[in-house]
């Protein structure tokens, strides 16, 4: 008998185990989500558990439809009711998004396209995502991220030519950090939001720039709303910009850090800066490190030189600017982080934080307009410095 009741033990034990298993197994689809526009469009797949997905182009004679399937996957019950079977997508080259079953627990994505051209695919985690970039032009493109490793030297030899062909600037975009839902850092003693301080100072930033220049600014918002971090990035190649620009505010758990980092997007062994990475993509440093693998194959087809260059030009005016008015101006240097704002963006693009809110007097300074003015003109002395690099306005 008791022999006997061990046995049911142990069976119930391992099946438990087994079905538990086999629950973590199932991923289930939250949603898919899309930024169109006429030349480039941007799909989010939104997934409960990570997974590698491969797709394939069906080889029908105009190459119009991608598919992969999502294996052991269900429609979680927050997936909209509108986009179970189709999500008709009426601007840019990719038509329509199908989804249906094939067998009990395959589910098979279609999109479907007037043409396929050039397309980008990429992880992001926490919560996890597939991120599609579809691209209607034929300009130099990597096919996939997953393309072989270009050595360094070839890169900055590429850049180089890039430069003497003179790729000027003519579109910025400036993105204003967080919005909306999203507060980003809060200063509570003196009731300052990062995303209000960010959204002034692009603001004025861009009217900097308007006033001064003949250079086109878009802004990712113009007011308190929110956008996910892959809608950013997507506003920005949309609009096909030479250049962009994230401003944020820092914090940190010791009062006293204080002063300017500008970042450029790689994988960062630096814990500061997988901190700082891990609180501007709201998500934990563990999560950072599972990055490792995707943003270093990311970083070998994005323009990394010029952005590090341009990281280098905002860094050292906006120090410059602001020492020539303020004192205790901490310079901290340009550095890498893996920020998913940064990720997927085709041109030379930098993360600002242009001051820690954290910190008592930089707070106090950051309520005032005199400080906000003097950020932005340093971020335009950086831009103009970045452009005279190029050998060409
Ligand atoms: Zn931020």
């Amino acid at each position: 008998m008791k022999k006997f009741s061990i046995c049911i033990i142990i069976f119930l034990t391992i099946n438990t185990f087994l079905s538990s298993f086999k629950q973590q197994k199932i991923v289930y689809l939250k949603d898919i989500r899309y930024y169109s526009y006429p030349d480039y469009t941007r799909v989010v797949i939104d997934l409960s558990y990570p997974i590698k997905i491969k797709e394939k182009i069906l080889p029908d004679q105009n190459k119009t439809r991608l598919y992969f399937d999502l294996k052991d996957c269900k429609l979680s019950s927050q997936y909209p009711d509108e986009k179970t079977r189709e999500i008709i997508i009426d601007s840019g080259n990719l038509k329509k998004i199908r989804t249906g079953e094939r067998g009990k627990y395959t589910r098979r994505i279609v999109f479907e396209f007037g043409h396929i051209e050039k397309y980008n695919k990429f992880y992001l985690v926490s919560p996890f995502r597939i991120v599609f970039d579809i691209f209607q032009d034929k300009t130099e493109e990597p096919s996939t991220y997953n393309t072989p490793i270009t050595s360094p030297k070839n890169l900055e030899n590429n850049y180089s030519i890039a430069r003497q062909l003179g790729l000027g600037v003519h579109r910025i975009v400036i993105d204003p950090g967080h919005g909306g839902k999203d507060p980003g850092a809060i200063n509570r003693k003196f009731n300052i939001y990062e995303k209000n301080v960010t959204l002034d100072i692009a603001k004025r930033l861009k009217s900097i720039i308007k006033k001064r220049s003949t250079y086109e600014v878009i802004l990712t918002r113009e007011n308190d709303r929110y956008i996910s971090l892959e809608e950013r990035t997507a506003i920005a190649n949309s609009k096909k910009a030479d250049l962009f620009i994230s401003i944020h505010l820092n914090s940190a758990p010791r009062k006293s850090a204080r002063g300017v980092e500008t970042f450029y997007l790689s994988f960062a062994s630096d814990p500061w800066a997988i901190r700082v990475a891990a609180q501007e993509n709201a998500t934990s440093t563990k999560n950072i490190n599972e990055m490792k693998s995707i943003i270093e194959q990311i970083v070998k087809n994005t323009k990394i030189s010029e952005s590090k260059i341009l990281s280098n030009c905002i860094q050292k005016n906006l120090v410059t600017q602001l020492k020539s008015k303020y004192r205790k101006i901490n310079n901290l240097g340009v550095k890498k982080a893996p920020f998913y704002v940064l990720v997927g963006a085709r041109m030379p693009a930098v993360l600002a934080e242009v001051s820690f809110l954290s910190n008592s007097q930089e707070a106090k300074r950051l309520k005032t307009s005199s400080y906000r003015y003097e950020i932005a003109n340093g971020i335009y002395y950086g831009i103009m410095s970045y452009i005279k690099s190029l050998g060409k306005k």
